[in-house]
């Protein structure tokens, strides 16, 4: 079946049942950490970006990196059936989960999901109203290629909206945050997911991310417009803006 953009869609089937099976619980497990690791707060980080994305019924939205799908569950409730939100992830598996989920909650309606590389997103120039990226930058390779991936199928005075982890305001939130991201982050991970080893990484590619300035200058340098930004929680997160002229 191919997508309204003429895109192959990923499968829904259960493929292979098992493997869906240990991701599905991966999964779960990954959504409890969230929860643990930001004590509920990133809830609060991804309300803040759908307030500022300035989704309205009837629009396009790309969730880039959605992973399972929070902020395009909470779009797809905005735009409604008139609108439309693909939720595109690198990850096939991710996809499939973040799918079942939507389902699972009755709001795959107007959701589409997509296998995509935020490097190379495969739709037509000027095609969303909004674009997000929750967490995702972080990992991907090439951060120019994507963010001028992502102003070419933005539509004039289309908005991106980037959340990511960034640095923190104060020396001394620095010194908690880094005791808290290297020594307790590594003990949760291991209790609650038996993996140390992936939030050690994590808390060293947070480390390795551009700060509040670069990103935004890394944004206009790409062609974004009134690039701005907002610290949440201290600067441990922030949320970039940028438009497309
Ligand atoms: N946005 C979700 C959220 O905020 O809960 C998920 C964030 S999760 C930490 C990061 C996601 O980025 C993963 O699902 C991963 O597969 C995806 N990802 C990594 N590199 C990517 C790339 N180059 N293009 C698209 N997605 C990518």
């Amino acid at each position: 079946k191919t997508t309204h953009f003429g895109y192959q869609e990923v499968p829904v089937e259960e493929k292979a049942g098992r493997v869906a099976e240990v991701f599905h619980s991966v999964a779960a497990r990954y959504d409890v950490m969230n929860d643990l690791m930001s004590g509920g707060v990133h809830r609060l980080w991804k309300r803040f970006t759908i307030e500022l994305s300035g989704a309205r019924p009837g629009q396009t939205i790309l969730d880039i990196a959605g992973g399972t799908g929070d902020l395009t569950a909470r779009f797809s409730r905005i735009v409604g059936p008139e609108g439309q939100v693909v939720l595109a992830d690198i990850n096939e598996s991710m996809l499939r989960v973040g799918r079942d989920r939507l389902m699972d909650r009755g709001i795959a309606g107007n959701v589409e999901p997509v296998q995509a590389d935020a490097q190379y997103l495969p739709f037509p120039d000027n095609t969303f109203d909004c674009i997000t990226i929750a967490f995702g930058l972080r990992n991907v390779t090439d951060k120019d290629l994507a963010l001028r991936s992502m102003l070419r199928v933005l539509k004039p005075g289309g908005r991106l909206l980037v959340l990511e982890f960034s640095r923190p305001q104060s020396k001394l939130l620095e010194k908690v945050y880094d005791q808290y991201s290297f020594r307790l982050l590594p003990f949760m991970g291991k209790l609650v997911a038996d993996d140390a080893d992936s939030y050690r990484y994590l808390a060293e590619s947070i480390r390795m991310h551009p700060d509040q300035e670069t990103l935004k200058q890394m944004m206009a340098d790409a062609g974004f417009v009134d690039c701005e930004y907002h610290n949440m929680t201290g600067g441990i997160v922030a949320l970039h803006r940028g438009i497309k002229p």
